[in-house]
């Protein structure tokens, strides 16, 4: 059967490279280690996220949509990722920000959504967790009323339509690993909203990529959670897009371990392997998600369970800007 494609406005450059880490290799005294480049998808639009809005702003502009409405932290990538889009194309974005940002000049994301021009509407964590969807919808009414059509994309793009980001980067880093001569393999990648996973997964199970073994790293939820929205996002693309596959949850595997203290709350073996990877590489890895998941990924061959058997692939899905939001952190680190 014909997979049905949905319609999409190409904004991210692609494909991305597929790099081998040598130097990194050396350093770690021996392992194959390979790095699928998405903090290169663009430069104000760099990250994983650009991959699910060129779905989710092409229906927004095909359904008659002028306003794109999204959620997240100060430090989102995806909400940065969403007001560059929609400068590019051609919408309003409007961003819903928990917590407030803090005092003083806008620094990291932040500052950028404020550069490509969304409004921003900021909320206490408190206020936002307990009365989100009245706030969405309250936000969703005000633009009515002032004669817009807007769209909601939650947190991360993390819809079924934003699944065909990596349901399709799977089909290229299938094509790019099978040229580079890479069979079975471990490929590695940060979770928090799912739909990089969720697609990933999908991709997989589409294309018959059983030499995969995919798994992510938790960086903000714990592993019920994640299960709970994977199904959901998984199933709900099968079914709206009449996907060739079914959903199998023993597809599912997690590094769990290595949210420490808490969403984007960094902790020092983070930012000791962002220095890593600066020094051996010139790579820049985030606080927030690959910093923390590619400690997974570094335990993983230090134990010899990862890139040594065979090669291990880490998805670097960006993040490079909030790295300008913690300068001290990075020169000085958490115990300073
Ligand atoms: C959003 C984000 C992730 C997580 O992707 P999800 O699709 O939300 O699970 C990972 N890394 C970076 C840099 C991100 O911005």
């Amino acid at each position: 059967m014909p997979v049905k494609h949905p319609k999409r406005i190409v904004l991210a450059e692609c494909p991305t490279p597929l790099v081998r880490l040598e130097r990194l290799e050396r350093e770690l005294g021996g392992a194959e280690i390979w790095l699928k480049r998405d903090d290169l998808t663009g430069l104000e639009v760099s990250g994983n996220k650009v991959r699910k809005l060129e779905y989710v702003a092409a229906d927004a502009l095909a359904t008659g949509c002028d306003t794109l409405v999204t959620e997240g932290t100060p430090q989102s990538n995806h909400c940065r990722a969403a007001a560059a889009v929609c400068a590019k194309v051609g919408l309003r974005c409007h961003l819903l920000l928990r917590p407030e940002p803090p005092d003083g000049l806008p620094r990291g994301n932040h500052l950028l959504d404020v550069l490509f021009g969304a409004e921003v509407s900021a909320y206490s964590r408190e206020q936002y967790d307990a009365e989100r969807d009245r706030i969405v919808a309250d936000v969703l009414v005000r633009l009515e009323a002032a004669g817009h059509k807007p769209r909601f994309t939650p947190a991360g793009a993390s819809e079924p339509l934003g699944c065909w980001g990596y349901i399709r980067a799977a089909a290229e880093l299938a094509d790019q690993l099978h040229q580079a001569d890479v069979g079975e393999c471990d490929i590695i990648l940060p979770i928090s909203s799912g739909g990089t996973y969720a697609g990933m997964l999908l991709g997989q199970w589409i294309h018959q990529l059983e030499h995969w073994n995919l798994w992510a790293v938790p960086v903000s939820d714990d592993v019920v959670h994640h299960t709970h929205v994977i199904e959901k996002l998984a199933r709900g693309a099968i079914t709206e897009f009449e996907l060739p596959t079914e959903f199998d949850e023993a597809g599912l595997q997690f590094i769990d371990g290595y949210i420490g203290d808490g969403y984007a709350i960094p902790y020092q073996a983070a930012i000791d392997v962002i220095r890593l990877l600066a020094r051996t590489e010139a790579i820049l890895l985030d606080p927030v998600y690959t910093g923390k998941a590619f400690c997974a990924l570094l335990d993983g061959v230090r134990e010899g369970w990862l890139g040594t058997r065979r090669p291990a692939v880490f998805i670097h899905t960006g993040g490079i800007f909030s790295n300008f939001a913690w300068p001290e952190l990075l020169v000085k680190g958490i115990e300073a």
